[in-house]
């Protein structure tokens, strides 16, 4: 299973470019689409799962032409919003049952039997005579995939999940989705670096509109392994380095400043070369897209 995006263009009416000639093919199993806020996430995201039409270019899902059989993809799609609303009165048992018969689920044993399996996956078959508003946003985003993975979906979209969990569900959330399958398309669209080396064995960057970077995020580390050095600072020092070397992010650590730089050789006194991570990646990329500009 691949999803090969071709060119994808997006401009809204207000004159946005919100995706800027996007090539990227997915490949089954998890991949983490990272980027910040206003990236065109949501973007790419809506336009995969058939909500929105872009201006230009092509999706193809194996065969299928994802913008020209919307009801096909959607009979295989499973889809988690950014803004997941859900009805507060109705437990989750009754939800899911009656999303299960929108997805064509119509023989009522069969559908009993497949909500209890997914109440259980995401471990909520405790609570699922709960009404569904006295959930936690960690209960409410495992329900969102509970009713995402209604009816064997091959392409899942999970569109910024963690954001505000706490640290517990956050992992339980990952925990979950890790386990989902490796046969069929994941797509997990985040601005927070971890979940994507947390979880996914590929992954992208994209930047306003841009794609900067495709890789396994394990190679992409490795590529820039023995450039990026930091260095404990003052933090009102934080300008001056920033004017001076090649800062691509500062993080606080115990109140203190650090700084990370990129450079092929030592930047000068008091540096120390760091093992990098996916963060050292993503900040390089954006770093590295905006000189070009
Ligand atoms: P992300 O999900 O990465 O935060 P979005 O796809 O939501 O990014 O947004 C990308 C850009 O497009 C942003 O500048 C945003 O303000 C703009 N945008 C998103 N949706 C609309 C819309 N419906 N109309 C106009 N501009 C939009």
């Amino acid at each position: 299973m691949n999803l090969t995006i071709s060119n994808l263009t997006k401009t809204y009416s207000n004159g946005v470019r919100a995706l800027n000639d996007i090539s990227l093919t997915i490949p089954s199993g998890m991949f983490g689409l990272l980027g910040p806020n206003g990236a065109g996430k949501s973007s790419l995201m809506r336009t995969i799962a058939t909500l929105q039409d872009p201006d230009g270019g092509s999706i193809m899902l194996d065969g299928l032409d994802v913008l020209k059989n919307k009801e096909e993809v959607r009979k295989v799609l499973g889809y988690l919003p950014q803004e997941f609303g859900v009805y507060p009165k109705v437990s989750a048992e009754e939800m899911l049952d009656h999303m299960a018969v929108l997805k064509g689920i119509s023989n009522s044993k069969q559908r009993k039997e497949t909500v209890a399996a997914l109440l259980n996956q995401t471990n909520l078959f405790e609570a699922r005579k709960r009404k569904l508003g006295t959930y936690s946003g960690g209960m409410k985003q495992r329900f969102g995939i509970a009713q995402a993975l209604l009816g064997n979906p091959k392409l899942v979209i999970v569109d910024e999940p963690t954001a505000g969990l706490d640290p517990a569900e956050r992992n339980r959330f990952l925990n979950l989705l890790s386990e989902i399958g490796e046969n069929i398309v994941i797509i997990l669209s985040t601005h927070i670096v971890e979940d994507v080396s947390d979880l996914c064995r590929n992954m992208a960057i994209i930047y306003k509109g841009n794609l900067l970077l495709i890789d396994d995020p394990l190679h992409a580390i490795e590529v820039i392994k023995g450039t990026i050095w930091q260095k404990t600072i003052e933090k009102h020092e934080l300008p001056a380095y920033q004017e001076k070397y090649n800062v691509i992010f500062s993080r606080l650590f115990a109140g203190k400043t650090i700084i990370h730089v990129a450079n092929p050789n030592s930047p000068g006194e008091g540096f120390e070369l760091v093992s990098p991570d996916l963060r050292d990646v993503y900040f390089t990329s954006i770093q590295n897209h905006l000189k070009k500009q």
